[in-house]
């Protein structure tokens, strides 16, 4: 019985479309595979594949918005009622010559030899409503057997293009699949060469793992392929790195592991958790009792992170709010007080002082120390306090400015931010009325 799979009517038009101007055109590629699996997946990320060039579907589609995505690779996308389509011509990748990218693309009118140069068999698959699946790498029955496997010979394959190792970790991860045997020993064999391809390239597989359901996953395969010691090395580094310490079962990598497994998928959150004890490999200090200790830890840790980011160029926010949480994650050994949450709150801003207790909170469950978790409760109440009071008082929403204070004698300069910082902490904390009259009169008596 041929294969029925719900592609929709704006897919189906697209499709009947090329072919009433007399081309082939499929649904090809992750759409097929995640319907296959019986995924509810949206139907708003569907790729075509087609026999038309970029031309005829500019041609055919021009009634529509079209968007010239990549035309050198064929690619062109079509709008329909806000839902963007991309398609393709069927092409052949031409040679890889620097392992990154096809020195040029030829295209073809034979649908196999597009589905030919697509990475793993789940993905080389088409579909059409009434030819049904067009499978030619038998990648339907690796779904069943649950294998990431190559579409031809996996080195080759990677060879061309080192990109793949990561996709295909992202895939076993994501889906719980394995990878077969030839693929992963591949993998592991041309592992250190992933530095080969693009930082950004890099960065965006990272992503996806890291906002799967279960990151650590991804992350593990990732340090079983050899992959992780090049992209972040102090993280496996960490694998084997013993703790000494009673309130740790795990090494520094397992642990790190259940911590992620432990925060809401919010990219910063999952990047500081990743980071966050990189440093204790390089400031273990083992006591007389025999217990651990990693002093500056944190502040090795966040240095760590900022330098890593920036070379995966990540941008300066994400950099900027990983490397505070990082700094930060063992503030929770101080008891949490309305003053010290609100001093938080000025320094990174709520949202940031939200995800650093969530950070401290999924680092303690991964520990056998439950210790701090109530002080750690204790700042997620005073913080939703402080949210409801709106009590928090930032510099720019106090009753004098930089201009107030020079009318009392004061020089431009530096002394000023020291005294506005000063009174925004007082009348912060409540101990300072935000009158000017009241501020002035503190400014006047106080030795600033
Ligand atoms: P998802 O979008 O869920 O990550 P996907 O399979 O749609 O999965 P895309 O990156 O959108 O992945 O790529 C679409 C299709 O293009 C893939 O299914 C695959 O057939 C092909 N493809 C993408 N990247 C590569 C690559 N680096 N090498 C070979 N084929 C690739
Ligand atoms: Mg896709």
């Amino acid at each position: 019985m041929q294969i029925q799979l719900e592609i929709g009517a704006k897919a189906n038009l697209i499709l009947n479309k090329l072919e009433n101007a007399g081309f082939e055109a499929y649904v090809v590629g992750g759409f097929v595979r995640d319907a296959l699996l019986g995924e509810l997946t949206s139907q708003t990320d569907i790729d075509i594949t087609t026999s038309a060039s970029t031309d005829q579907i500019k041609q055919i589609f021009s009634d529509y918005k079209t968007i010239d995505t990549g035309i050198r690779f064929g690619t062109v996308t079509v709008v329909l009622d806000h839902v963007a389509f991309e398609v393709t011509t069927y092409r052949i990748d031409g040679p890889y010559l620097d392992g990154r990218r096809p020195s040029k693309v030829l295209f073809t009118d034979r649908l196999e030899e597009d589905l030919k140069r697509r990475d793993f068999t789940i993905n080389a698959m088409a579909y059409h409503p009434n030819k049904g699946l067009i499978d030619p790498f038998n990648g339907q029955k690796d779904l069943d057997k649950e294998l990431i496997r190559a579409v031809g010979k996996a080195d080759r394959r990677l060879e061309e293009d080192r990109l793949r190792m990561l996709r295909a970790v992202r895939f076993a991860a994501k889906l719980n699949f394995s990878i077969e045997d030839t693929l992963f020993q591949a993998i592991k064999t041309q592992a250190s060469q992933i530095t080969t391809v693009s930082v950004e390239r890099i960065a965006a597989e990272l992503n996806k793992i890291l906002l799967m359901d279960k990151p650590s996953s991804g992350i593990v395969l990732l340090k079983e392929t050899g992959l992780l010691k090049h992209i972040i090395p102090d993280l496996a580094k960490g694998a084997g790195f013993l703790q000494y310490s009673k309130h740790h079962a795990y090494d520094v990598f397992d642990h790190t592991m259940v911590a992620l497994d432990q925060t809401a998928r919010d990219l910063e959150l999952r990047l500081a958790i990743l980071f966050h004890d990189v440093g204790k490999i390089y400031t273990r200090f083992i006591g007389e009792d025999g217990e651990g200790h990693f002093y500056g830890h944190d502040k090795l840790s966040k240095e760590i992170a900022e330098k890593t980011l920036t070379h995966l160029r990540y941008d300066k926010k994400t950099i900027k709010h990983v490397g505070d949480l990082v700094g930060r994650h063992m503030a929770a050994m101080n008891p949490y007080t309305e003053k010290s949450v609100k001093r938080l709150i000025r320094k990174m801003g709520q949202e940031q002082v939200k995800k650093l207790f969530y950070l401290q909170i999924a680092d303690i469950l991964a520990t056998n120390n439950p210790h701090f978790r109530e002080n750690v409760d204790r700042g997620l109440a005073l913080l939703e306090e402080i949210e409801a009071n709106e009590s928090v008082v930032f510099r720019n929403q106090l009753a004098i400015n930089g201009h107030d204070i020079m009318a009392l004698g004061y020089k431009e300069g530096k002394q000023i931010g020291l005294i506005l910082k000063k009174v925004t902490s007082l009348v912060c904390d409540g101990d300072l009325e935000n009158d000017k009259e009241s501020i002035i009169e503190y400014i006047k008596g106080a030795e600033i």
